[in-house]
């Protein structure tokens, strides 16, 4: 097969005001920069990228890729006209009509929402069918955070997503896209059925290591398919397509359309398991003074993931632990690139009243005052070690680690100068602060970290505090999903 591939992935948070600007895509994050042409094989070998799966499988076989693009911005606000022009003008002229090429591969998010177009991927897709030729098959994997049109699935002739959260199998799903358009091109007998799922689920109850999400995909097992996949919708986007949905491929139709049918059963079935706790910062607090055992406790500020388009800023926990006077405490990643820019000009061992002010840019983010000291500084780039971002760099920009004393220890906190979400060991550890030390860490994530924390961890709960991740949906309104649609909102307090 002679295969163009290309990738334009963006999570879009519909609550976040600030545009994503063509820039967020061009230049490297905790994801490579934009990379055209043959770079997009050299730039994200080895990467737990669909794209990179992708090629590596077809690396295997005589097949031949024609590299076009790839990008990704960290998930922010809507994609700026200007960004969702260019790019996909570049990724649809480099294809043309597909006269040279016998199949098109494109590594996508699925929840991708631009100014003009609510649904970011069925406009691309609708685009490019219109100007390729209809036999050429168009193969696209997603993330398992998708939102996904019965259209989107109909301009597709194969669609894998993700099977996990924290999203460990994100090369392996390039992988599977590779071998179901290659099943496709064989042109056996293959039969489609697509089933939007009536449930609203909450991020942080979404993870698949454990619970409601664990069984429901153990039905993608055994089942009489040549592929089947979950997505379980993204929650921070008020639209008719939010929601859960699954997809199956099939050599009868009957056995495609079960296969969605038995899925939906697991849903129903398991929709009152989800588990929707959430702990509040006080609790949090306290549960981190009484904590005496080896390992920490490790606490998620859920909706304040920049990894789900959130600023990564508030301050709520850290005020909490602060005032609780608790010891031996661990927090991060704070992006303040005005603080950090100013403990790099103090250097290590300086003492300044830090300022953090989230509520520039949310005003209920909180403000946090007190005097800290400079522990250690880093330029923020540093190889990632944990599977969810293996392979890649990370690109925090100049950081710092602050510390507060308090009556019986201290809180250590991590300043960045670039969004990123606290998922990964190495996020600390490169400046010297070792997390199995400490009584309790806070992480700014909402199920990523699980991956690399978990192991470490004495117990992990979420928290609720201000952010603009939605989890606690029952402060939500939502208006425009669709009516059969049921939101998993009852999160309570323990
Ligand atoms: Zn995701």
């Amino acid at each position: 097969m002679k295969i163009a591939i290309a990738g334009f992935q963006h999570e879009t948070n519909c609550y976040n005001p600030t545009l994503t600007e063509l820039d967020d895509f061009v230049r490297a994050d905790s994801w490579p920069e934009l990379l055209s042409g043959e770079d997009v094989l050299r730039g994200t070998r080895n990467m737990n990228l669909p794209i990179a799966g992708f090629i590596e499988a077809a690396e295997e076989g005589d097949d031949t890729l024609f590299p076009i693009l790839w990008c990704a911005a960290e998930p922010s606000g809507y994609v700026s006209d200007a960004a969702f022009e260019t790019i996909s003008s570049r990724l649809l002229e480099a294809i043309g009509t597909g006269q040279q090429f016998d199949a098109i591969y494109l590594d996508l998010h699925g929840a991708m929402v631009s100014e003009t177009y609510a649904d970011g991927e069925r406009a691309l897709l609708r685009m490019l069918r219109a100007q390729v030729r209809e036999e050429i098959p168009i193969v696209i994997s997603l993330d398992l955070h998708a939102n996904i049109s019965p259209e989107l699935f109909s301009l597709t002739n194969g669609l894998c997503i993700f099977r996990t959260y924290p999203h460990l199998d994100m090369a392996e799903t390039g992988a599977r896209a590779y071998r179901l358009l290659s099943y496709i091109f064989e042109q056996k007998p293959l039969y489609k059925s697509f089933l939007q799922v009536p449930y609203l689920i909450p991020l942080h109850a979404q993870t698949t290591m454990t619970g409601a999400a664990a069984e429901i995909y153990q039905t993608l097992k055994n089942q009489p398919v040549v592929s089947a996949d979950i997505a379980l919708g993204f929650s921070a986007a008020d639209l008719p397509n939010t929601r859960a949905s699954c997809v199956a491929y099939a050599k009868t139709q009957e056995q495609a359309d079960q296969t969605c049918d038995t899925i939906k059963r697991a849903f129903d079935m398991c929709q009152s398991k989800f588990d929707l706790t959430l702990l509040n910062v006080e609790d949090a607090a306290a549960m981190t003074l009484a904590h005496a055992k080896p390992k920490p406790l490790v606490f998620a500020d859920v909706q304040d993931n920049a990894g789900g388009g959130a600023y990564s800023n508030t301050v709520h926990l850290l005020k909490a632990v602060y005032q609780h006077q608790c010891d031996s405490v661990l927090m991060g990643l704070f992006c303040f690139p005005k603080l950090a820019a100013e403990a790099h000009t103090l250097g290590v061992g300086g003492r300044f009243e830090v300022t953090m002010d989230a509520t520039e840019l949310d005003r209920n983010g909180g403000c946090f005052v007190a005097e800290g000291q400079v522990i250690a500084l880093s330029d923020g780039y540093f190889p990632y070690s944990g599977e969810v971002y293996g392979g890649g760099m990370a690109t925090m920009g100049a950081s710092a680690a602050l510390r507060f004393v308090t009556d019986k220890g201290w809180i250590d906190v991590v300043i960045t100068s670039i969004k990123a979400q606290c998922l990964d060991l190495a996020q600390f550890t490169h400046l010297g602060l070792i997390p199995e030390q400490y009584k309790a860490i806070c992480v700014k994530s909402t199920v990523h970290f699980r991956a690399a924390f978990e192991p470490i961890a004495d117990r992990v709960y979420s928290v609720s505090a201000p952010g603009l991740l939605p989890c606690d949906l029952s402060q939500i309104t939502y208006r425009n999903l669709a009516p059969e649609v049921r939101v998993l909102d009852g999160a309570n307090s323990v």
